[in-house]
């Protein structure tokens, strides 16, 4: 189905994105709406009512009330029965999510329907499964008296949760909160990103037909800064704040979240090295790269954009990884064989561009792409970038050391175990990082020195959800994935009986 058949068969009430409360679909108050617009062609796929103080109010209400109603009282294995059924109804629906989800961001249809979708499913099954398993911690002791007393832990909910997410993985990366949440007893209110609002919103449908009671997932629409976001993170009745993002929003945030000492779990950005050893097999390292660097159009927080590489496999590693990038092939969703869909936005792709600009100003040579695609005349007004491969700059470049969010990779050789190290520290960020060699003893010794969250060894995104989630520096706060979710979204307390 091409880009404007499946906006024909959306259904009206789709292309009217309103906030999901208690329940039900409401419009705002205040008759503010803002566009979704297509990155593929510029076309508003829908209009988005934006949230005021008044629904934030309302959405925190019913998140709540929720907390004592069946909800509250249900079961851990009725609730977690429900969130099975909950991913049987999105899996019911897979279809419809996939055209949303490739709708607001443009992405290629399969990587929607292989990652986004069956993991957006998954979230809620894992965390479901995790929780009905974790065992609760008991000590026995004397008292003075000698009486015997049982010293119990027991886990109880956080209470209302925001969830403050971004747009380049929309369903998955809400889902992979949102399921812990739910499985731990708590009642969120979500805040999708303005770009992508659309998968979100279904799925508030989809819980009214798995039957989770009313106020147990609510959804304001609407910007961060003076909007939805901000009034969200801001309110008083909200137990704690869990966000991925941009490191500067996470630090407005974490200001709102200081009023009334709320919790916070952040996933941030990252800048994340790929540490190519010569003895790496080659032909692997480079068809993971090419993933790691441009899969989403790059816009992928674990993804690769500092690579260095052993100097005597420097020459030859740019060059494969220059021909791969050159087979990419850039287009929409659906149209067969494309690896590279847009950009988010328009805004971002100026972002992306300026990039590109400072890289060459920086001193970079441009080993390929580094501009805007030539596209047909439907696709003129999308977020188009070109995959692009950058050397010869200095670990200091800002090209270096900031996270753009985009098709492009510097890379670089290093003559040494320490050296690479170093350089590969060397930033703010510590999200993830990637090591390529045979020697075992080797991959031991680098993985333990580097600081990310995630290191792979001769892999990339492979993910086992029960393994915890996050980043060190300026890439996160908090462990989210398996048991260490549950580190978040419950208080664990201390129960001491004498008897
Ligand atoms: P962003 O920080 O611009 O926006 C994220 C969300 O925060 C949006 O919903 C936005 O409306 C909201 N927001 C913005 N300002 C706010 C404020 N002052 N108060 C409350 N809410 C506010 O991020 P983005 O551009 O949507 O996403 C890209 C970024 O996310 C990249 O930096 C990427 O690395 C990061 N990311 C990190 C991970 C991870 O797991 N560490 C995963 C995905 C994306």
């Amino acid at each position: 189905m091409s880009q404007e058949a499946a906006l024909k068969a959306m259904p009206a009430l789709k292309r009217e994105v309103m906030h999901f409360i208690n329940g039900h679909y409401v419009r705002s108050a205040n008759g503010k709406t803002f566009a979704d617009i297509s990155p593929v062609d510029g076309t508003q796929i829908a209009t988005v009512h934006e949230a005021g103080k008044a629904e934030v109010d309302a959405a925190v209400a019913a998140a709540r009330a929720a907390l004592s109603g069946p909800w509250g009282k249900m079961t851990v294995p009725d609730r977690t029965a429900l969130l099975h059924k909950l991913a049987d109804c999105i899996q019911k629906r897979f279809d419809e999510f996939v055209e949303a989800e490739c709708l607001d961001t443009g992405k290629p249809y399969g990587d929607c329907s292989h990652i986004d979708i069956p993991r957006g499913a998954a979230n809620f099954r894992v965390f479901a499964d995790i929780v009905k398993n974790v065992p609760t911690e008991a000590f026995t002791m004397h008292a003075p008296d000698g009486a015997n007393v049982l010293n119990y832990s027991l886990r109880v909910p956080k209470g209302v949760v925001a969830v403050v997410c971004p747009w380049n993985l929309p369903l998955m990366l809400m889902t992979w909160k949102v399921g812990p949440a739910l499985a731990c007893g708590n009642t969120v209110v979500v805040k999708p990103s303005e770009e992508t609002p659309l998968t979100t919103s279904l799925l508030g449908e989809v819980m009214n037909e798995a039957g989770i009671p009313p106020g147990v997932y609510n959804v304001i629409n609407g910007f961060g800064p003076d909007s939805a976001g901000a009034f969200l993170t801001e309110h008083p009745d909200v137990d704690a704040i869990t966000f991925t993002g941009e490191t500067r929003t996470g630090e407005a945030i974490m200001r709102a979240a200081s009023k009334g000492l709320r919790a916070v779990s952040f996933e941030l950005g990252g800048k994340n090295p790929a540490l190519v050893f010569a003895d790496c097999d080659l032909d692997f390292a480079i068809a993971t790269t090419i993933r790691s660097t441009f899969v989403n159009c790059g816009q992928v927080c674990l993804g690769t954009e500092r690579i260095y590489v052993e100097r005597a496999l420097f020459p030859v590693f740019v060059q494969k990884l220059k021909e791969a990038a050159e087979k990419l092939k850039i287009g929409p969703p659906k149209e067969p064989g494309v690896t590279l869909g847009p950009l988010i936005s328009q805004e971002h792709r100026a972002k992306v561009m300026r990039y590109y600009k400072l890289a060459v100003e920086e001193g970079a040579t441009v080993v390929t792409g580094g501009g805007v695609p030539i596209m047909p005349d439907a696709l003129k007004h999308g977020a188009w970038v070109q995959p692009t491969i950058w050397t010869g700059l200095p670990p200091s470049a800002r090209t270096n050391r900031e996270e753009i969010f985009g098709p492009c990779c510097h890379i670089a050789p290093f003559d040494s175990e320490d050296e690479v190290i170093r350089i590969a520290n060397d930033t703010p960020y510590g999200l993830t990082s990637v090591v390529w060699t045979r020697d075992l003893a080797r991959a031991h010794r680098v993985a333990a020195q580097l600081q990310s969250g995630i290191t792979w060894v001769n892999s990339w995104f492979l993910r086992d959800l029960r393994t915890p989630f996050g980043g060190m520096k300026h890439s996160g706060i908090g462990r989210e994935g398996g048991v260490h979710s549950l580190e978040f979204y419950t208080e664990l307390r201390n129960i001491c009986i004498r008897y």
